[in-house]
């Protein structure tokens, strides 16, 4: 795992975005190019469009955001009737050419596109189970891995070998896969992360979110199941229940600071969870103050959430610069507070004299905190209390999203109160883990919480003698 923080913030990193399309007859270039430009939060490293036209599969990729790897002539270029893309944030394998999606490749069925969000849990030893069986890997990332995997079962029908990958194959992943003329999605058992599929015409489009179907002008059918493979082709969509779930375990984080606000997911739209989120805040923490201010944006709606069941007025106190993109060249060490005063900046006349609710979604290392709260002092802010609309984030994540390793995260090396004190607030409020749960009413007991709550869906080994987790 690497230090989870992006310019100038303190959040995850987030993770990856998978876009596929079955619809001859419409420029399913421009489509998956389109929807990809919707996905773009959730990875900002590289991105990728394959497109099959019946008879072969045509490549696009490199590192950059979708606007700079993707020319209009690039776009134009890729003809056929079926795509699928990728944007990707590194959280196995390093950020590098190499490394970025979809992956093509040929085998004895033919070519095979492949796009995945997620992380396998016991990918070093397939890893070298196949090393040693002669397999050749070109990248670092697990999702090569299942690529091999469905090459070994080539002599099944390529739903079979999917199949099988399945069962060898262990953690989160939600894939879409790429024929000459065939759409394969898939999700882990678990569902992990999200997959949607949407009709477009007589064609089908799968997604990471909805906010993508809503993009392509798609209308949103159904999640995919966890555990489900959706093949689409000229016959239309079918479906199969691979390995049935012994529990489900959609990651929870998705709502809280992943996913794009107008994003449903598994039938909970994003921005009216992190608005329950705020009532819930609110009841478990009324604090007397006069004003309420999220951390733009993630802590927008939760913010709103907290004001509405408070009655203390929403106020936009800190605003944002929206043009710090990937290329961004990180302040010198004695200019650090200028990273996230670039980013995010006091509104004065908001907030001077005022007792100040400042809501965001989580704390990571707790170093943007500080300075925010350093920040909001010196606008003349008489008190700040920060209210987190996530429990503490006390363990990392090894299902996709890169929440740092556990010794950088606040939380897990420091009580409440030394947190309160290093960052200079007034007081501190997290949203306890039941709080969370109990948004979520009956659905309670299908999502993933380990990064809260230390227990793994699916298992993490910790070896005696280091005290650090690894992957099985
Ligand atoms: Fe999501 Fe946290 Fe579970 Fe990772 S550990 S899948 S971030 S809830």
């Amino acid at each position: 795992m690497t230090l989870g923080h992006q310019s100038g913030t303190d959040k995850p990193k987030d993770e990856c975005g998978v876009f596929g399309i079955y619809a001859p007859g419409t420029n399913v270039a421009r489509l998956t190019y389109y929807g990809l430009y919707a996905l773009q939060h959730r990875g900002q490293e590289s991105a990728g469009i394959a497109v099959a036209d019946g008879d072969r599969i045509q490549l696009s990729k490199a590192m950059g955001l979708v606007p700079e790897v993707f020319s209009a002539d690039t776009i134009d270029n890729l003809s056929g009737d079926l795509a699928i893309g990728h944007v990707r944030y590194s959280t196995t394998g390093s950020s590098s050419p190499l490394n970025a999606q979809p992956l093509v490749f040929r085998y004895t069925g033919g070519q095979l596109g492949l796009a995945h969000n997620g992380n396998l849990t016991n990918v070093t030893e397939l890893r070298s189970q196949l090393l040693s069986t002669g397999s050749i890997f070109q990248s670092s990332t697990d999702s090569e891995v299942v690529v091999n995997l469905i090459a070994r079962y080539s002599q099944s029908t390529l739903e079979e070998a999917v199949m099988k990958t399945m069962i060898d194959i262990k953690g989160a992943y939600s894939l879409v896969l790429l024929t000459e003329d065939k759409l394969i999605a898939v999700r882990d058992p678990y569902g992990f992360r999200p997959l949607c599929i949407g009709s477009l015409g007589n064609g089908y489009v799968v997604a990471s979110e909805s906010c993508a179907l809503d993009t392509v002008g798609a209308k949103f059918l159904r999640d995919v199941e966890p555990g489900e493979i959706v093949t689409i082709d000229s016959t239309g969509l079918k479906s199969a229940h691979v390995l049935p779930a012994k529990c489900r375990a959609h990651c929870i984080f998705e709502y809280i600071y992943v996913a794009r606000p107008d994003s449903t997911i598994d039938n909970y739209n994003v921005n009216r969870v992190r608005r329950k989120l705020g009532h819930q805040l609110a009841a478990e923490f009324p604090v007397d103050a006069d004003l309420v201010i999220p951390v733009p944006d993630s802590g927008t709606a939760s913010a709103r959430g907290y004001a509405e069941a408070t009655g203390i007025p929403f106020e936009e106190g800190l605003m944002k610069n929206r043009y710090i993109g990937r290329t961004f060249i990180q302040p010198s060490q004695d200019m650090r507070d200028l990273a996230v005063r670039l980013k995010l900046n006091p509104v004065r006349e908001v907030l001077e004299g005022k007792r100040v609710v400042m809501v965001d979604d989580s704390i990571v290392r707790g170093t943007t905190s500080g300075k925010l709260v350093a920040m909001l002092h010196d606008c003349g802010v008489k008190e700040v209390h920060m209210c987190l609309s996530s429990p503490p984030v006390i363990r990392s994540c090894y299902y996709g999203i890169d929440t740092s390793d556990e010794k950088e995260l606040i939380a897990a090396n420091m009580q409440l109160d030394e947190i309160r004190q290093s960052i200079g607030a007034d007081s501190l409020h997290y949203l306890s883990l039941e709080g969370l749960l109990d948004i979520f009413d009956d659905y309670r007991d299908n999502f993933c919480t380990a990064c809260f709550s230390g227990i793994y869906p699916v298992e993490v080994v910790k070896p005696k003698d280091t005290g650090k987790y690894s992957l099985e």
